[in-house]
């Protein structure tokens, strides 16, 4: 395909995804203003980045550090989150270029973001990862035990935890996910009544292209979407 065809189908594409944001939001209560979509660009070029970017997406995600450091490097302007799995000798090339880190998913990593943010002198904003759906394969913190993990994080001095992620069930069939985005909510909502140092929880990411929608429904505030924006 040419640049320009590229770009239109990115622009249907993409208007369709708004559309759909905005009908959950009303059915939320609430304007698509709300919510921020998230371009997960993990399988596309900087040059397809460059476009979506001059179609009004602003929020950029990447699961692999080196391809977050060479897109962000093309395209600084654009908020730059990582998604995936962090491993503790790449938080060095994270902490101070992410606009938001939506993985962290073991007190040992918390740790190293800390020092690498007390070591910039900047604070890092995180999401905590919480493996609701229980599948094995999937990382991220029980449930049970996010919230000693909020006590902790008020010993640390950089890291700021800014609300939680989930990725739910791979399903063919979208409403499974609607129990496991319904009990991050809960979560939130019973933690959120507590007070913790060096948290406030403001964001839930959650939702992919096949489940956005729901998860919208439920309260996410940040959609994660790949596949339903890029080919
Ligand atoms: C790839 C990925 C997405 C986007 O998935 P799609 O189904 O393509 O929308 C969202 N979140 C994470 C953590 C991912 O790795």
């Amino acid at each position: 395909m040419q640049a320009g065809d590229m770009m239109e189908v990115l622009q249907q594409r993409l208007m369709e995804v708004q559309s759909r944001i905005e009908r959950a939001a009303k059915k939320s209560g609430r304007s698509s203003q709300d919510i921020t979509l998230l371009a997960v660009s993990k399988t596309v070029d900087n040059a397809t980045v460059a476009q979506a970017y001059d179609l009004g997406i602003r929020d950029f995600g990447e699961n692999r550090v080196q391809e977050f450091a060479s897109k962000i490097h093309s395209l600084p302007q654009a908020r730059w989150h990582i998604i995936g799995r962090l491993q503790t000798n790449k938080v060095k090339d994270v902490v101070g270029r992410a606009f938001l880190i939506h993985s962290v998913d073991r007190w040992s990593l918390a740790q190293e973001i800390d020092k690498r943010g007390q070591y910039m002198e900047v604070p890092v904003p995180v999401l905590l990862q919480v493996n609701i759906s229980g599948e094995e394969s999937k990382t991220g913190l029980q449930a049970d035990e996010v919230e000693n993990f909020l006590q902790s994080v008020g010993e640390l001095n950089s890291l700021k935890v800014m609300g939680f992620m989930t990725i739910a069930v791979l399903s063919s069939e979208p409403e499974e996910s609607r129990p496991i985005f319904q009990e991050l909510v809960a979560l939130k909502n019973k933690l959120g009544r507590k007070n913790f140092t060096n948290v406030e929880l403001k964001y839930l990411s959650m939702g992919m292209s096949q489940d956005y929608e729901i998860a919208i429904e439920e309260g996410a505030n940040i959609v994660r979407i790949g596949s339903a924006l890029f080919i």
